[in-house]
């Protein structure tokens, strides 16, 4: 017998979502810009990321291929939040907030009943772009995600109202200038890596039209990983708290990243101007009541996380999301799909478009017309441009013709009548 968890003054204003049980929290925490290869469970030999890879171990469904819509920390947030990808929500310039028709995690959550905190970083993530709607608490305060984690911690514990809770938690300590304290900032400095100022440069691909050196390049690169680990061991403490109150048994816990971070894999360093693997891979760990530990292959988006939860905790069913749901997936019920394709897109200091399957990365220049594809068996550094080869006949025709069928809203006939304009 299902029964409600909404009170009964909503109900005249949404319908009530059902629960077998008392419905599950839900933690929800961004690590703003992770790739998923500088973590251990991701393949990677350094010791970024024990308490995560004990995660993936021991807790959690491991999605080996998630990627991001887009490559910068606006449009990639609102498609996590809301389920819509940047073609739809329309979300792509600094200047453009969410519309009220779009509707946020938080506001859905709440409505069913859920009390809502989130504890951002600032920046994109704040108020101005619409992050605190839903939210009974929300603060954008500078602080470290250990500050965070503790804040969260406290949160959880001292609720008087015993009811399910939504926390979201997001934090930029691995974003540039890459500044973790001691004895992060030193914990996996190469000897053969030179010291460089990064100062304000952040956001500037080339630094300022600097030719960075390898040993330079490796210096930036350590001090990510560093605060890699920074956040681990803050997050090593929540799962200890998680532990200690056995919360595990009733909350999903979800990590992931809004997108990754570019080393000169292909030229340049940060994020928002390509859509190459290393900005879009990112890690993606679920965890909740009655689930296993698992490795999924099928290729997975962020736009999926709402759709999922909304599955999950079995609220109002509709059809506005452009992500669907991994609950099969995350149960194991369902096989290995290698047809599934991602898009991802930028649109403002680059007008890009990909498709991402588990073979195979096409990226569109959309306003050049130019297209590159890679071989993501052979190829997982996306080095060999095989559309440089000539090997790329009919490519243009066909993706016009999928964004066609994948059109349900209108918004990427901007795309296809850009390129029908070149
Ligand atoms: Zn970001």
């Amino acid at each position: 017998m299902k029964r409600p968890v909404c009170v009964l003054w909503f109900a005249a204003l949404s319908t009530c979502g059902a629960y077998d049980s008392e419905p599950p929290n839900v933690l929800l925490i961004s690590i703003d810009p992770l790739r998923a290869d500088r973590l251990g469970c991701y393949g990677y030999a350094r010791e970024t990321s024990p308490a995560l890879d004990r995660f993936a171990r021991e807790r959690a469904v491991r999605f080996e291929l998630a990627v991001a819509e887009s490559s910068w920390t606006l449009p990639s947030h609102v498609s996590l939040l809301t389920g819509l990808h940047p073609l739809t929500h329309g979300v792509d310039q600094p200047d453009l907030a969410p519309g009220d028709e779009v509707e946020f995690l938080a506001e859905t959550l709440r409505r069913e009943g859920y009390y809502c905190f989130g504890l951002t970083d600032g920046g994109w993530l704040s108020d101005t772009w619409g992050f605190g709607r839903g939210f009974h608490s929300f603060a954008t305060e500078d602080n470290t995600f250990s500050d965070c984690v503790q804040e969260a911690t406290e949160y959880i514990g001292h609720r008087e109202d015993k009811g399910p809770w939504f926390g979201f938690l997001h934090t930029y300590d691995v974003h540039c200038p890459y500044d973790p304290p001691e004895p992060w900032f030193s914990k996996f400095r190469s000897p053969e890596s030179e010291a460089i100022e990064v100062g304000g440069l952040c956001g500037n691909p080339h630094f300022n039209g600097m030719e960075l050196s390898p040993q330079q390049v490796a210096f930036l690169s350590d001090r990510y990983d560093g605060g890699v680990r920074w956040v681990d061991d803050a997050l090593a403490r929540l799962f200890a708290y998680l532990d200690a109150t056995n919360a595990w048994e009733d909350t999903i816990v979800i990590v992931l990243s809004d997108h990754g971070e570019e080393f000169y894999d292909h030229g340049q360093i940060g994020h928002e101007r390509t859509l190459y693997r290393e900005s879009l891979h990112v890690p993606l760990l679920i965890a909740g009541p009655g689930l296993e530990p698992r490795i999924v292959e099928t290729p997975v988006g962020l736009t999926d996380v709402v759709p999922t939860l909304v599955d999950w905790l079995d609220l109002e069913k509709h059809d506005r999301f452009d992500g669907r749901s991994l609950l099969d997936l995350l149960r194991g019920h369902a096989e290995y799909d290698p047809s599934v394709q991602r898009w991802s897109h930028l649109a403002w200091k680059s007008e890009l478009l990909s498709r991402t399957s588990a073979d195979e990365q096409v990226i569109l220049d959309i306003g050049g017309g130019r297209l590159q594809r890679f071989d993501l068996k052979s190829d997982r550094e996306e080095q060999r441009d095989l559309c440089a080869s000539g090997d790329c006949q009919g490519l243009m025709e066909r993706l016009e013709q999928e964004l066609s069928e994948r059109n349900r809203r209108g918004r990427s006939t901007y795309v296809i009548d850009k390129l029908r304009d070149e």
